[in-house]
């Protein structure tokens, strides 16, 4: 183990009911870093966010991912969470008969802080959110709508204070409004508390008020280009096929070496 703070993710490669998904993923975010992850339907976006959050039924086949210099892939889901990675789920799940705050509170004792300040941690927190208090004795997410189930999540990203986000399309089914409010907390917790976020985006809306250090273009389960903030706006204007040409679409046995950065020679980062 390292002092090292980073996430770190090297040569990732992850098979699904018996097809290869993600095919040699490489990232590193770093502590108040913003990345974001664009890419086609079906390109692997929510399977890399599934493995490296350990759910079962993907097989990592290669590479490895560690966080400030501890292996994910050796520990259990909730082990991956209390090592300080959250993850936002593209589809939140609907958890019948458990509060969000009872869910926090055993979280909280479980990662052996104080559970006596959860309840205060998420008042706080639904202030910050503009969620009405009501929710927070609500049965988990159960009948909320899309929008406030996204709320929910980033309400709990805030309480559990994890120090690496993984976001998958936090911004769908939220409105204008809520999509800018989150948005700037979660931007606020990248320059308060450090919190490195990897967001799974299809929108350059999410990306004006969280702002991206760097965003990828995932396709074909690779990373196909790098670049600055202005490559959402590339994206938003010319689409994937533009940006990414025949690697828009997922035909692997097609796959040639795509010029890495073709078009991105300006890539301030590089
Ligand atoms: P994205 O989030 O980029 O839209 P996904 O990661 O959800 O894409 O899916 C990538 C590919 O893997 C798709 O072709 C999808 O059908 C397939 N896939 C994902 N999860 C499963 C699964 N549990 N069983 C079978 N195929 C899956
Ligand atoms: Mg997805």
């Amino acid at each position: 183990m390292s002092d090292e703070r980073v996430l770190r993710i090297t040569g990732l490669r992850a098979r699904v009911a018996e097809t290869e998904i993600l095919r040699g993923i490489d990232l590193e975010i770093r502590p108040g870093e913003v990345h974001a992850i664009m890419g086609p339907n079906g390109s692997g976006k929510s399977t890399l966010s599934h493995v490296l959050m350990g759910r079962p039924g993907y097989e990592v086949t290669g590479g490895s991912v560690t966080l400030d210099g501890v292996d994910l892939l050796e520990l259990a889901p909730w082990e991956r969470a209390q090592a300080g990675l959250f993850l936002c789920l593209q589809h939140p799940t609907e958890v019948p008969g458990v509060s969000l705050e009872a869910l926090l509170t055993e979280a909280a004792r479980a990662g052996g802080r104080d559970p006596d300040t959860v309840r205060q941690a998420l008042i706080t927190e639904a202030g910050r959110l503009g969620i009405d208090e009501h929710f927070l004795d609500r049965p988990l997410n159960v009948d909320l709508s899309g929008g406030e189930k996204k709320r929910n999540e980033a309400l709990q990203l805030g309480v559990l204070g994890a120090r690496y986000a993984v976001l998958d399309e936090i911004d769908s089914g939220l409105d204008v409004d809520a999509l800018a409010t989150v948005a700037r907390r979660i931007q606020e917790a990248t320059e308060e508390d450090g919190l490195g976020v990897l967001a799974i985006t299809h929108f350059a809306r999410l990306l004006e008020v969280l702002e991206p250090d760097r965003i990828h273009v995932l396709s074909r389960g690779s990373i196909q280009v790098t670049g600055g903030p202005e490559l959402a706006e590339q994206l938003e204007a010319e689409g994937y096929v533009g940006v990414l040409g025949d690697a828009a679409t997922d035909e692997p046995e097609t796959l040639v070496g795509l010029p890495h950065a073709a078009g991105f020679g300006d890539d301030p980062f590089a």
